[in-house]
């Protein structure tokens, strides 16, 4: 077959990796058809299997291993760069994803005569902060891709100027910037992804005979919350790929709608079968300490279940959604991606719904 775009996916298993996998290959994907490569370390999941791309097992933080693996490609046209390392200090953040990205460009850019364009996805912390500075440093809401840097040490300000050095080594290489908060998406393998994290929970509630309470904030169980589908912000990536309208700009990319938890939390219970134990502020908890003795059921759950096999440890997440329902949600605005073309939009309410039916459906949980 000839095609007129060859992806690289980096972080293919990813909350967003695995939707840009599924929707590039499609054959009315715009900038189409795509030959595409997907990267990640794991051997490739049978989640993943269905999508006609070529997987390729790589740990892009280490050189060696990028620059083996990685130069044997010469035909990539487009990257799409989705995936980060977490570690304890943003400091050490700044160092290890500096490093990932820059193997990944080292390896791609001097190789690949054709590349036209580098997408790279940050988030909403680029106006935050750090987990550590939530609430401390943050620009006012609703953010917007005017505002400046804030005087502080993120890892996405880093990857942002690795960007920007390499892309003047090639001539008509082209970049995007990419923003989004709250994913809702599918991934098994993500470091955050907060509905598989809730539909495990729910899961455990429902065996264990409990009701579902709210592991948060009164201003997050009743106050606007947003979010960003992982397949609107594929198609955001795709879309900036190819329209010449996008070429070097930072986009936010959410939903265009706002939710309240306290509605999704109906959805949740329904889908799990199981009560919602009225919302009460004063008790406060966290879904750290309440799962941390439930390996083992967990284990009995998958194997009853015939579930695809998975350890709470690593499944789990439970930091992550204890960190963000406790906070108020920071609103964005998508005045800017719409000037420049891009109009997609989702109804959370509606795609949280249809995400935790793909997680059933992939037997993540019964
Ligand atoms: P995920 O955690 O969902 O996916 C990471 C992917 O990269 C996986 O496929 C993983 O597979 C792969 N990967 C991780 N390390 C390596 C490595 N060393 N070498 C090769 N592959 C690797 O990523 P996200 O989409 O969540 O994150 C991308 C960006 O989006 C980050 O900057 C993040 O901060 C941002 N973001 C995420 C949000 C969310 O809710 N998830 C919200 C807002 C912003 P494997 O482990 O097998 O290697």
């Amino acid at each position: 077959q000839n095609f007129q775009s060859v992806a690289l996916i980096i972080g293919v298993t990813g909350i967003v990796g695995n939707s840009l996998a599924e929707i590039l290959p499609c054959a009315d994907t715009p900038g189409g058809p795509w030959k595409v490569y997907g990267v990640a370390r794991r051997p490739r999941p049978s989640w993943n299997v269905d999508h006609p791309i070529e997987y390729i097992q790589c740990d892009i933080s280490n050189k060696e291993e990028a620059q083996s693996r990685l130069t044997l490609l010469n035909d990539v046209t487009h990257v799409f760069y989705v995936t980060w390392a977490n570690r304890p200090t943003e400091v050490e953040n700044c160092e290890i994803n500096g490093k990932m990205f820059q193997n990944v460009l080292d390896a791609i850019i001097p190789n690949c005569p054709s590349l036209s364009h580098i997408c790279l996805q940050t988030g909403l912390k680029h106006y935050h902060g750090s987990f550590e500075l939530f609430g401390k440093v943050a620009h006012d809401t609703p953010y917007h891709e005017g505002l400046p840097r804030l005087p502080v040490t993120i890892f996405y300000y880093t990857q942002e100027d690795i960007l920007f050095e390499e892309v003047k080594k090639k001539e008509g290489l082209t970049w995007s910037i990419h923003r989004p908060g709250l994913i809702f998406g599918f991934s098994p393998y993500s470091i955050m992804n907060i509905i598989r994290t809730l539909c495990i929970y729910a899961t455990i509630c429902k065996h264990e005979g409990l009701p579902l309470r709210f592991p948060g904030t009164k201003s997050a169980w009743d106050g606007y919350s947003i979010c960003s589908d992982a397949d609107l912000i594929a198609e955001q990536h795709i879309w900036a790929s190819v329209d010449p309208n996008a070429k070097n700009e930072a986009f936010n990319v959410s939903n265009g709608d706002v939710f309240k938890w306290k509605h999704l939390w109906e959805g949740l219970a329904e889908e799990f079968e199981v009560e919602i134990e009225e919302f009460d502020e004063n008790k406060r908890w966290t879904l750290e300490e309440m799962m941390k003795d439930k390996g083992q059921i967990w284990d009995g759950i998958v194997k009853e279940n015939g579930l695809v096999e998975s350890k709470l440890e690593e499944i789990g997440g439970w930091w992550f959604v204890d960190l963000v329902l406790n906070e108020e949600c920071p609103l964005d605005t998508m005045n800017k991606s719409k000037e420049h073309g891009f109009l997609g939009f989702r109804n959370s309410k509606n795609a949280f719904i249809s995400w935790i039916y793909k997680i059933k459906a992939c037997k993540i949980v019964p």
